[in-house]
């Protein structure tokens, strides 16, 4: 095997297929190359290498030197420069490029291999002796920074110290002079931290770089990132050694970032930024203020200075032109780096661009139609779970706002919360529960996990593509930057804004849609559902097999999920209506009752309370079917714990408190979650499942004669493991429907079935199916039992279980497809076998779950019942899983 593959000068032993192997940048660096475009030649170590790098204790084979030797063979050929030659040096940058893009998360070197003595030669070639000390003093502080780990900050304050010596306020301002002066301060700190010279040798420079990159990969900050993005350990990064071309040689070079749609709303039109003068990270880093690239977007946004369309117009209709040729090429939207040297445009990178939903879904859509993409292919390309973000509240129009100053629109949608001024503060408080706006001066790396935990981000410095915007984007969070009139002060965990002052804790609102930051906290208003979202919708209806229901017991809940284009309700929860203020006494009668007498006189008060619920549910869901489960809970949910509410429960149900203690104490049960529930309850008291199973056909009758339109009840019993279990309560239920058609001189269709939550119903479904119409997987308690975990007690320790390997991800939000999903699949061919038409579903939270709803097609579930919200979510990932 090899692990060195080259690009440039006609040369491309790589290409955008191999991304496992190159990393992102390296393999569309190749695929660049081999499509014409002007790409600096270079050569990838593949992610194997890395790999091997830590099999073998984080050392490199012998075999690697030749390799990487004739990797830089190849750019000396192409460049006619000399790594280390005094006179005409070669310059690369070593570069991280992993599978998918961790944004800032790996490390990259630039100017490698500048020396004292090359850094003369440079100056020669160059005729430009500014150009030539800036590179090396850059060269200096990115390797001590990068490679030898020293303190970047001390680098950072000599600069600073040096630009206030000279009385200069942009970098722009030194003076060769300067330059070389201050990296002799560079050399001497590097000298003072690290105990040694900085390495003059150029090939220990590349291999410190080259180890560092790698070294990377296990740094603290990658580790963070992948965990919260899902990306395994064990797929390493590439690095990509590359000629240099350089942005800093003056006036007519520049360097910059662009996206050719708009990553924000869609919007095809060119978008990014650049900086004349300047190399690498200047335009992210937010150390000036970049410059639009189109003269429309700098117009839009009265900036001044010149956009590259109108300072560069030569270059930037090349650039023009290369935008239109990637998106043809990748057929989606790219995100470039690029630099400009002395008038020439060289690519740098590029890659699928990563955008908002809103922009993703304009995007597929516009895509589709402009013919570039399929229906399907605009189908498959939207993450449903970003879908989330859009069908979420924006500030109300209409209401009040105080506003406090405008930054820049990074990442849309509203938050509101109170302002904290660090990653950890944020965290802290987030998991307290409360909303928090993380306020930064800007962000870096380090500050994801506090990014991660707020509602929202607000920076003070950088612009649309600083590093708070492009996380921001990524994870969904409202985001406004480069708000400049923001005065922070950290240390006294305030800000002020002209003459106002907020301190942490305050609450602030952001609008990342129009970069507005206000006081207080602003009112919002329901999304939009139709334009682009109902577009995609329906393709994806046309598509998909799964039908999509609800979770839902509330009037509300129900309308919600309808507009989102529920077909029906997949499981109403029947208890939530007991818990009612206005109907718990009646409820609490009938447990505190000791013979069934009792119990009867208190469930007839019920039972008009139960039949209007569901009257209403039916009306909404109209013609829809309408899955009811009977009460589930364990009794004593409903009786009270506090010892004031025992004396007012007691006077209501005309008992001693003492009493009502003693039958409390009775229904007390060490284990409530496999005690006295489901349908145990009718078994031992079928007055309570009657009672329920007349509210609902008396109910159902109702509609059909007021409204025309006759619903379709299902009666779901819950917690069954037997056979007999359900016989019994089918029995019931049949007898009570027939009682009440004949009272009410109507019949209608129902159907009874049943909840599969334990192992055994699981493994019986051929039998039980003889007794039901229906399967529902209740995938929320099938999880607890087949695992033996209790959803409310893994918290402790089932973030070590993913950390360690043990879960994928955690099995309450991610179907666990091998053991629980096993079950499933043997329910579903046993049931069937007894009963071809069985109707099958889901109604655990894992029916929102896009992974969980691919395992749902693949053993030919009929239908999903997500929470309202995410119903939206469901069809689309229906519609991937039938795809
Ligand atoms: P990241 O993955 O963090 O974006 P990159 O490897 O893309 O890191 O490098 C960051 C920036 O450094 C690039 O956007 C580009 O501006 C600059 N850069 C990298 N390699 C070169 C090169 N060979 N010549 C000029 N600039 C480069
Ligand atoms: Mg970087
Ligand atoms: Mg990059």
């Amino acid at each position: 095997t090899h692990y060195v593959y080259r690009f440039g000068g006609g040369v491309s032993d790589g290409g955008a297929g191999d991304k496992n192997l190159l990393g992102g940048k390296g393999a569309n660096l190749a695929e660049m190359a081999s499509i014409g475009l002007p790409v600096p030649p270079g050569f990838t170590i593949s992610t194997e290498m890395c790999t091997r790098y830590y099999q073998e204790g984080e050392s490199f084979p012998e075999s690697l030197r030749q390799e990487v030797a004739n990797g830089i063979a190849h750019i000396e050929g192409i460049t006619g420069k000399t790594f280390g030659n005094p006179a005409d040096p070669l310059l690369v940058s070593v570069r991280s490029g992993a599978r998918v893009s961790m944004p800032g998360m790996m490390d990259t070197v630039l100017n490698l291999g500048l020396n004292d003595e090359t850094v003369q030669g440079l100056a020669a070639t160059s005729g430009d002796e500014r150009f030539a000390w800036d590179s090396y003093r850059r060269f200096i502080q990115m390797y001590a920074d990068v490679v030898l780990g020293l303190d970047h900050g001390s680098f950072e304050e000599a600069l600073e110290i040096a630009k206030e010596d000279q009385g200069h306020f942009l970098d722009t301002d030194m003076t060769a002079d300067d330059w070389r002066k201050l990296t002799a301060e560079y050399k001497r700190l590097v000298q003072e931290q690290w105990g040694k010279p900085f390495p003059q040798d150029v090939h220990d420079q590349l291999w410190g770089a080259i180890g560092a990159v790698f070294g990377s990969w296990q740094s603290e900050r990658a580790k963070v990132y992948r965990r919260l993005n899902d990306i395994p350990g064990d797929w390493g990064t590439a690095v990509n050694v590359q000629a240099m071309v350089f942005g800093n040689m003056g006036e007519t070079s520049a360097t910059g970032v662009a996206f050719t749609r708009n990553p924000s709303t869609g919007e095809r039109a060119y978008y990014g930024e650049f900086l004349i003068n300047a190399q690498g990270e200047d335009v992210v880093a937010g150390i000036r203020t970049p410059q639009y690239l189109t003269r429309v977007a700098r117009e839009a946004a009265g900036a001044r200075p010149a956009s590259m369309e109108e300072a560069m117009p030569q270059t930037f209709a090349e650039l023009a032109r290369v935008f239109e040729l990637l998106e043809t090429h990748y057929r989606d939207m790219q995100d470039i780096e690029f630099t400009v040297e002395r008038g020439k445009l060289w690519m740098l990178q590029t890659r699928n661009g990563k955008r908002t939903a809103k922009a993703a879904l304009k995007m597929a859509v516009d895509m589709a139609d402009e013919g570039l993409i399929s229906r399907e292919q605009a189908v498959a390309r939207v993450d449903p779970s970003a879908l989330d973000q859009l069908l979420h509240p924006t500030l109300d129009p209409e209401a009040e706002r105080d506003v406090l100053t405008k930054g820049l629109p990074a990442s849309p949608g509203a938050a509101s919360g109170a302002v904290v001024f660090d990653a950890d503060t944020a965290e802290k408080r987030a998991e307290l529960g409360e909303a928090v706006i993380l306020v930064r001066v800007e962000t870096s790396p380090e500050d994801i996990h506090g990014m991660h935990a707020a509602k929202g981000i607000l920076t003070a410095r950088g612009g649309m593509t600083s590093h708070a915007a492009v996380v921001a984007r990524g994870m969904g969070r409202p985001c406004v930057s480069g708000a400049g009139t923001l005065a922070i002060d950290a240390k006294a965990k305030l800000f002020r804004i002209g003459d106002r002052t907020i301190r942490e804790g305050e609450t602030i609102t952001i609008d990342g849609a129009t970069g507005e930051v206000m006081a207080g906290k602003v009112p919002t208003v329901e999304p939009e559902l139709a334009g682009d979202f109902g577009t995609l919708m329906e393709w994806a209806d046309k598509v998909r097999r799964l039908r999509v229901r609800t979770n839902a017991e509330t009037p509300a809940d129900c309308r919600t999920a309808r507009g989102f284009g529920a077909e029906g309700i997949g499981l109403c929860r029947t208890e939530h209506m007991f818990f009612d203020a206005a109907r718990i006494t009646a409820v609490r009668q009938m447990i505190l009752a000791t013979d069934e007498k009792g119990r009867r006189a208190a469930l007839a008060k019920l039972l008009p309370e139960q039949r209007s619920d569901f009257a209403e549910i039916f009306e909404i869901m109209a013609g829809l079917p309408v899955t009811i489960r009977l009460l589930d809970p364990p009794l004593h949910e409903f009786l009270p714990h506090e010892e004031a509410e025992f004396e007012e429960v007691a006077q209501a149900a005309g008992l001693g408190v003492e009493a009502l203690k003693r039958r409390a104490a009775e229904l007390h049960e060490f284990n409530p979650m496999l005690g006295h529930r489901g349908c145990r309850l009718g078994v031992t008291y079928p007055e309570i499942y009657e009672m329920q199973a007349r509210a609902i056909f008396e109910a159902a009758v109702e509609v059909a004669e007021k409204t025309g339109e006759a619903p379709i009840p299902e009666v779901m019993v819950p917690l069954v493991a037997t056979r007999r279990e359900l016989e019994l309560m089918k029995d019931l239920i049949d007898r009570t429907a027939e009682a009440v058609f004949a009272e009410k001189g109507r019949q209608l269709d129902y159907l009874v079935g049943t909840m599969i939550e334990l192992p055994r119903a699981a493994l019986k479904a051929g039998e039980i199916a003889e007794v039901s119409a229906f399967f529902s997987f209740g995938t929320n308690d099938l999880t607890q039992t087949t695992l033996g975990v209790s959803r409310d007690d893994a918290g402790r320790f089932l973030t070590s279980y993913v950390d360690k390997g043990i879960f994928p991800r955690d099995p309450f939000v991610s179907l666990d497809v091998d053991g629980v999903g096993e079950l499933i699949r043997i329910a579903a061919d046993r049931g069937r076998a007894t009963k071809p038409d069985l109707k099958l579903g889901i109604c655990g939270e894992h029916g929102g779950d896009p992974a969980s709803i691919a395992f749902c097609e693949s053993v030919r579930l009929d239908y999903v019942s997500a929470s309202p919200y995410r119903v939206p979510i469901a069809r689309l990932a229906a519609a991937q899983a039938a795809l």
